[in-house]
């Protein structure tokens, strides 16, 4: 089973307006910034027009891929979604 088709299976409550990620405003993304795009399991993070580094948290896994790369440096902010919302893991 391909990892796309597991994904299906996940649930998620969005706190609507709440994101639990942001990315610190930027005019040009560090290299660690650009590697999310790449890495996110869950393809949260993408490059806009401009070539800053946006996300969409909406169907993030919490991971925590993203923040251990970029938490400390300040390129991320990174708080789980409050009591109820987010990700839900409907086997596992
Ligand atoms: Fe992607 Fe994981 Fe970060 Fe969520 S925690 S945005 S799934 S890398």
């Amino acid at each position: 089973v391909k990892v796309e088709e597991k994904l299906f299976y996940n649930r998620y409550l969005v706190d609507a307006g709440r994101p639990h990620i942001t990315v610190r405003p930027h005019d040009t993304p560090s290299a660690a910034l650009l590697a999310l795009t790449r890495i996110c399991p869950a393809g949260c993070y993408s490059q806009a027009d401009g070539g800053q580094v946006e996300i969409a948290s909406d169907g993030c896994m919490e991971c925590g891929t993203c923040r251990v790369l970029c938490g400390e440096s300040g390129d991320i902010e990174w708080n789980y979604p409050r009591g109820g919302f987010g990700v839900l893991y409907k086997f596992g």
